[in-house]
């Protein structure tokens, strides 16, 4: 057996060691999962703590603990731990040990040598401090790679042609975006630039300042033990967490602390929306980057044909919308972010040992799910405003929430529908299910429903729609979600056909076959209400308008005129579109 070479991503905040084997990349687990958290420490037995462990005791022994050793790479410095002197090389040397031991411990054989990545931008000196490290853990470095190149080898080894891709790199402390150019088995960087110091970590101290204003301004507390503090900061990244995936997250710290020696519970919600707000600046701050490092190279956004994504705070969904707003095309990330520099770190050393490597597959929906609700296409009011909550090329299994807000007072009932496809007009997706929400509590316009879309493994989607007020709930399950469509997908093609030969077609549009009565009727009610309020204010063209609008309304309702209906009613929204505005 040849002797194995592992690829190892030796990151400022996590690290993890990866091996290429037959086609596939193993993440190799140590003690504590697949990442290992950048962080050394001793104990107060003089032990030494390498990740997980050290990472607990630097919450509460930031003195023995060092973090980000990354960013003193290749610096002439000395760090203190405990009793002894230490040299960068020598903190990054511990964490590769640790990383080849659980390497070791996996394929049951000593594992001498590696290749490790860095990011594009470090020099000459930092790169060499890198390769010393690496020897002082007893591993051979094959080669030094650039982290850019490794992301896009996970995407693109083994498919030849000419291809420009960015790499969008946020983690927990750093951004980097790179450009890189791949001429079949060619990946160079051509350009780089990024922050050094932005990232995950600024997104949780937003929240861990949101947490301390309503301690203060809800519950007069503004002296808060170093220990409470600590369990606020990792109660804020673990929200920071369930917001990449849910529209609210709740933040419970039993005893968090004593006030006026009475314990204390930390209990309070964020919503997505006003987490987003918290971090706009910063995804601001990313996409400048992002256009310097176009600038520097003389490209154009239109220019990208790939936008893949790397490290773990482009779970945010704000950092994939921009992007997408940006480039107007969708990044990809199907690989973890966490752990894709690790992989193509695998597949560089898989190379390097001769071997043949193709891009890694990953278990992924190839369609986009979601529903409907009242916004806007292109600038202009719709009742048909797609909302997708499952994008295409999400890891699957997956489950995704958003929050949708009844339209008006006293609605009692919502219809959900749920579409497969890309288009902006939910009326243009293949429509695959429907269920209706009655019975909700009688509470003003804006009460708010929370959608949920599961998809797992074997193409079951599951969506559930529930009244956050009451719990009120409702549900359907569609078999082979991802299946069914190559049938539908057919048959449109198969009808396209057809009908370019002028032959007749039998149109099958679910939302035709089931009639969207019930759901229309349900809008139409909520815009005329909305319009009789508005009557007062309007000027006495537009109120006569609106009256006769909605007298229409009425008629088209009662002669359940479907197309009349929508035209009417697109014509009363315009008017309160342009009321509201
Ligand atoms: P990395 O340095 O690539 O390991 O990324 C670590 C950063 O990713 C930390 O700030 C994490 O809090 C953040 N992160 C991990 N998972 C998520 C998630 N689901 N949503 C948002 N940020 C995340």
């Amino acid at each position: 057996m040849s002797e194995i070479i592992v690829g190892i991503d030796l990151g400022t905040t996590n690290s993890e060691v990866a091996l290429y084997r037959d086609g596939n990349v193993t993440i190799i687990e140590g003690e504590s999962g697949p990442v290992l958290p950048s962080y050394v420490g001793i104990d107060s037995n003089g032990e030494l703590l390498v990740g997980d462990a050290a990472r607990n005791q630097y919450v509460v022994y930031p003195e023995r603990t060092v973090k980000s050793i990354k960013r003193m790479m290749g610096e002439d410095v000395r760090i203190t731990l405990g009793a002894e002197n230490y040299s960068p090389q020598e903190i990054s040397a511990i964490i590769l040990k640790q990383l080849k031991n659980n390497a070791e411990k996996y394929h049951g054989a000593p594992v001498n040598r590696a290749v490790i990545t860095v990011p594009a931008y470090f020099s000459d000196a930092q790169r060499q401090a890198t390769r010393e490290a690496g020897e002082i853990a007893g591993l051979e470095v094959v080669k030094i790679v650039n982290e850019p190149t490794a992301a896009a080898l996970v995407y693109e080894a083994g498919n030849h042609g000419s291809k420009r891709v960015m790499v969008y790199d946020l983690g927990g402390g750093t951004f980097d975006v790179s450009v890189v150019q791949i001429e079949d088995d060619v990946i160079e960087v051509v350009a780089s630039h990024g922050n050094n110091k932005l990232g995950g970590d600024d997104f949780d101290q937003k929240i861990v300042e949101h947490i301390l204003k309503f301690l203060s301004t809800e519950h007069q507390i503004t002296e808060i033990p170093a220990r409470s503090m600590a369990r606020i900061e990792r109660a804020a990244e673990a929200a920071k967490m369930v917001l990449s995936d849910k529209p609210f997250a709740a933040i419970e710290e039993e005893y968090i602390l004593e006030k006026e020696g009475v314990p204390f519970h930390l209990r309070m919600e964020i919503s997505r929306h006003d987490y987003e707000e918290l971090i706009a600046s910063f995804i601001d701050e990313t996409l400048e980057a992002v256009h310097i490092a176009l600038r520097d190279t003389g490209l154009a956004a239109s220019d990208i044909d790939e936008i893949l994504l790397v490290g773990g705070s482009t779970r945010t969904p704000l950092v994939r919308r921009r992007l997408a707003e940006e480039f107007g095309m969708e990044p990809r990330g199907e690989m973890d972010p966490d752990l894709c520099v690790a992989a193509g770190a695998s597949l560089q050393a898989a190379m390097l040992g001769g071997g043949e490597v193709r891009a890694v597959l990953v278990d992924v929906t190839p369609y986009t799910f979601g529903t409907s609700a009242i916004g806007e296409i292109d600038g202009e009011f719709s009742f048909d405003m797609y909302v997708p909550l499952i994008r295409k090329n999400t890891p699957i299994p997956v489950s995704k929430s958003e929050v949708f807000y009844t339209t008006h007072q006293g609605q009692e009932e919502v219809e959900v529908k749920v579409f497969q496809g890309e288009e902006k007009d939910a009326r243009d997706n293949i429509e695959i299910g429907r269920f209706l929400v009655s019975g909700l509590s009688t509470l003003p316009s804006g009460g708010e429903i929370i959608a949920t879309f599961s998809l797992d493994t074997d193409g079951m989607l599951h969506v559930s729609a529930m009244e956050k007020e009451t719990g009120l709930e409702k549900s359907i399950s569609i078999d082979n979600a991802l299946s069914r469509f190559e049938e539908d997908e057919l048959n449109q093609a198969r009808n396209k056909v057809q009908k370019l030969f002028g032959e007749s077609v039998v149109e099958n549009s679910p939302a035709e076959k089931t009639g969207a009565a019930g759901g229309m009727k349900v809008q139409a009610e909520a815009l005329v209400e909305k319009a009789k309020k508005m009557l007062d204010g309007a000027d006495d063209d537009d109120r006569e308008e609106m009256v006769d609008l909605i007298e229409e309304i009425d008629a088209a309702l009662q002669a359940g005129k479907q197309e009349l209906l929508r035209e009417v009613m697109n014509e009363l929204s315009e008017i309160i579109f342009f009321l509201e505005s």
